[in-house]
């Protein structure tokens, strides 16, 4: 029986503007994926983030190559087979959302959940933290800060903000005024070396437990510049941006303390998966995050969850439209759904 592709237009709309270094989104206008064959549909999502310089046609036009249809046209139980076939696309953003999409359908046919295939323990979840993204209104700032602080244990404040590390730090300050929270901070590409090395000190002494991403993605000529000159109790440095995929860790050994995985910049949960052991060889701890993203991918991620350090799984939280359903949250513990497959399903609504 032939498997077609399916692609939806996924319009998520934030709860609230969520501003980050890169600039301020309301909407986001992702695809979601339906592998259909007979009655039987796997769901994949495809992010699209602006910030990537990436553009809905350019991934839909990847979705519909002959490589994605040979792909999802191969046997649903030789997994493998049909990830190496997704090789040859060049996007990442596709390959992970048609990766999701072939795990469901070969977790569904073995009715399991993925988690259970690989053998983990939803029991050893990470908490997720949530994100605090940049306002300029301090008082509705502390006060978010404060609301999520009883919620959640780990709250990640993004910065790298127009004004400066000094304001930064000022941010940090705020929050760490208004929650007993434990706080990591997330600049977003946004600091050069002069100013990291002002504020990451600082940011120790107020007890941030990570800094993610303080300098551009390709700078490793900065970060090993960085690295030499920060005191030895510094907060652990993580990588997002300059982390894609697993051709990206090796040199970043010895530079970051730390990774963080996101499906959509690695191209799906196979690679996800060699990253986590690899970054392990090295020593590094792993983070999983998300994009601007639905219940269909974060739930994906959230299967691997048990196998990480930190989880940064929140974006379902931060959009209002969400049309699935999938991981849930006890708090701020991750609740793995048990249905086979991602185990998502659709809101009657929707
Ligand atoms: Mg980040």
């Amino acid at each position: 029986m032939t498997t077609t592709i399916e692609i939806e237009p996924l319009s998520l709309t934030l709860r609230t503007p969520f501003t980050l270094s890169y600039g301020t989104t309301t909407v986001r206008e992702n695809l979601l994926i339906c592998l259909r064959t007979g009655d039987d549909v796997a769901l994949g999502e495809a992010a699209i983030v602006p910030y990537y310089g990436i553009t809905a046609e350019s991934v839909r036009a990847h979705l519909n190559s002959h490589a994605a249809l040979d792909a999802v046209n191969r046997d649903p139980l030789h997994l493998d087979d049909a990830l190496d076939a997704l090789s040859s696309i060049p996007s990442s953003f596709a390959r992970a959302a048609l990766d999701i999409a072939l795990h469901d359908r070969w977790a569904s046919r073995l009715g399991q959940p993925l988690f259970r295939l690989w053998g983990l323990n939803p029991a050893r979840c990470p908490a997720t933290s949530f994100t605090i993204a940049m306002d300029d209104d301090e008082a509705a700032y502390r006060e978010r800060v404060r609301a999520a602080g009883q919620r959640f244990r780990l709250l990640k404040i993004k910065l790298g903000g127009p004004a400066g590390w000094e304001s930064d730090w000022r941010r940090v300050q705020m929050a760490r005024e208004v929650t007993p929270a434990a706080l990591c901070v997330d600049a977003n590409s946004a600091w050069d070396v002069p100013s990291a090395q002002q504020i990451i000190p600082r940011l120790g002494e107020l007890g941030v437990v990570f800094v993610e991403q303080p300098l551009p993605r390709a700078d490793l000529e900065g970060w090993r510049a960085l690295r030499r000159s920060l005191p030895p109790d510094h907060p652990p440095l993580f990588a997002d941006e300059s982390v894609q995929g697993t051709d990206s860790i090796a040199p970043l050994a010895g530079l970051a303390d730390g990774i963080n995985i996101k499906l959509a910049k690695c191209g799906g949960l196979r690679a996800a998966r060699q990253m986590i052991t690899l970054a392990r060889a090295y020593g590094m701890q792993v983070m999983l995050g998300c994009m601007v993203e639905s219940s269909v991918a974060v739930t994906a991620a959230a299967h691997l969850a048990p196998a990480v350090d930190y989880a940064d799984l929140d974006a379902n939280l931060l959009i209002a439209n969400d049309p699935f359903e999938g991981v849930l949250l006890d708090g701020d513990r991750l609740i793995l759904p048990d249905r086979p497959g991602l185990g998502v399903i659709r809101h009657a609504a929707a």
